[in-house]
């Protein structure tokens, strides 16, 4: 019954932050089939969650972490059909450095954001900025990887600047920096935002000649062209935010320091350079 109202209350916030980057109008298909995914997942993970930690003392915490679900190469399904990724590889390591336990969530990440508000996770990693904004809500690690929005067009596309998309439709994904930025300049330049609920149908809107171009994190669409993706990036990076790991502002504070304790040992250790080298080549 618990559960059910915690669904229930996962599937109200969503609605909710469908207007909180912009509210543009939302692919239904996409958003909800996503959400309801994203809501059956979440609500797996509690029943399992709850055996566990019946059977295991309260020492023996089994974290619940959410990521992203195509966020490469930061989180993403590999053809072994693993999820794989430099936030995934780095959490693994510090968590076995450090000696904590956790189960990943593959929620989305608006669905990982709303999920953490809402008591269902214990922290997120998921390529997700440090803003200020954020930091009045959540408590984040110390900085991992430097990164800021791009924009991807089709590569035989004509549109070169932010002038061209006067009267067009672009694509971002809910909740994002990237999304946000969009929303400070479209007023500006005269555009219409679509709202994704993940990467991958944001991607499939530009390809399909839908949007004239999409939002996204520049390291993430760097990637996505490398791996063979039509697209090209007619633009610099704009000025972004680092990513870190989160948890609810003064919650799971051990949590929180044993990421950073980890994070400084991966550094010290090479291991994050070599988590870093697997997927992106200098
Ligand atoms: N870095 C971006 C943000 O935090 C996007 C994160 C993501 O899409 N996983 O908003």
């Amino acid at each position: 019954m618990k559960k059910k109202l915690i669904a229930l209350t996962m599937s109200v916030l969503m609605a909710v932050s469908l207007s909180a980057c912009g509210g543009g109008s939302t692919k239904d298909t996409t958003a909800a089939a996503s959400t309801a995914e994203a809501t059956t997942k979440a609500e797996d993970t509690t029943a399992a969650d709850a055996e566990v930690s019946t059977e295991k003392a309260a020492s023996d915490k089994v974290y619940k972490i959410a990521t992203d679900t195509t966020f490469a190469p930061f989180e993403f399904e590999n053809d072994k059909g693993e999820m794989v990724g430099i936030d995934l590889d780095l959490l693994k390591a510090i968590a076995e450095d450090q000696g904590f336990e956790y189960e990943l969530v593959v929620a989305g990440f608006s669905a990982a954001t709303t999920g953490l508000e809402a008591g269902e996770y214990d922290a997120v990693i998921a390529g997700m900025s440090i803003t200020d904004a954020r930091k009045e809500k959540y408590d984040f690690s110390e900085p991992y990887y430097d990164s800021g929005v791009g924009m991807a067009v089709n590569a035989d596309s004509d549109i070169a600047s932010y002038e061209d998309l006067n009267g067009k439709t672009v694509a971002a994904k809910i909740g994002t920096e990237g999304c946000t930025f969009a929303e400070s300049i479209a007023d500006q330049y005269g555009f219409t935002i679509m709202q994704f609920e993940d990467s991958s149908s944001m991607y499939q809107d530009v390809l399909a000649g839908n949007s004239v171009a999409c939002f996204e994190d520049y390291p993430v669409l760097g990637y996505e062209i490398s791996r063979g993706t039509p697209f090209k990036m007619p633009l610099d990076m704009e000025h972004g935010n680092s990513y870190g790991f989160a948890v609810m502002k003064g919650e799971n504070t051990e949590l929180l320091e044993k990421f950073d304790a980890g994070l400084k040992n991966m550094k010290d250790s090479g291991k994050y350079d070599e988590i870093l080298n697997t997927y992106i080549s200098k």
